[in-house]
């Protein structure tokens, strides 16, 4: 298996310094020094108080989240580590789409730049659907250095995929 599976989308020469650092076992030295802190935001209620707070600092009149969840079915695969969902059901007659941020449980364990990342990634769904321009921007907007931040949560999950 490709160890750089989660890069797969970036320039060869960010791959081969990410190479580098893995041929000198340097990986974890690499995301210790940057991010040594973890968070306290451990359960469902807190991760929805913490989505709501940044929903309310950056992007007021968007829709309202009526559910923020972690979730350890979620896989590792780039595209599932946080999910939007616009669930429809029927209240009173009437059909109301519930709004669902699901975060994979990994999250938990990861430094607080990078829970933030995925739910300022999550949350930029909510106005815009595609990873267009309009997109990153938003996502730049709510974290300064997003673009970073994703590049270094993709190193993470290599290392974390080859220390276990
Ligand atoms: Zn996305």
């Amino acid at each position: 298996m490709n160890p750089l599976k989660y890069l797969q989308a970036y320039p060869q020469h960010l791959q081969d310094q990410v190479r580098t650092l893995l041929s000198e076992n340097r990986l974890g030295d690499y995301l210790h020094q940057r991010y040594p802190d973890r968070h306290g935001v451990q359960s469902d209620k807190a991760l929805y108080t913490y989505a709501l707070e940044l929903k309310q600092e950056h992007l007021r009149n968007a829709p309202n989240l009526d559910k923020v969840l972690y979730d350890n079915r979620l896989d590792l695969t780039h595209r599932a580590l946080g999910l939007h969902t616009a669930v429809s059901r029927v209240q009173g007659g009437k059909l109301k789409a519930k709004k669902e941020i699901r975060i994979a449980s990994l999250f938990k364990e990861a430094a607080p730049q990078f829970l933030k990342m995925i739910v300022v990634h999550e949350l930029a769904h909510l106005k815009e659907s595609d990873h267009n321009k309009a997109f990153y921007k938003l996502c730049e907007y709510m974290q300064p250095g997003y673009h970073q931040l994703e590049f270094d949560l993709r190193i993470y999950l290599t290392w974390r995929d080859l220390s276990q």
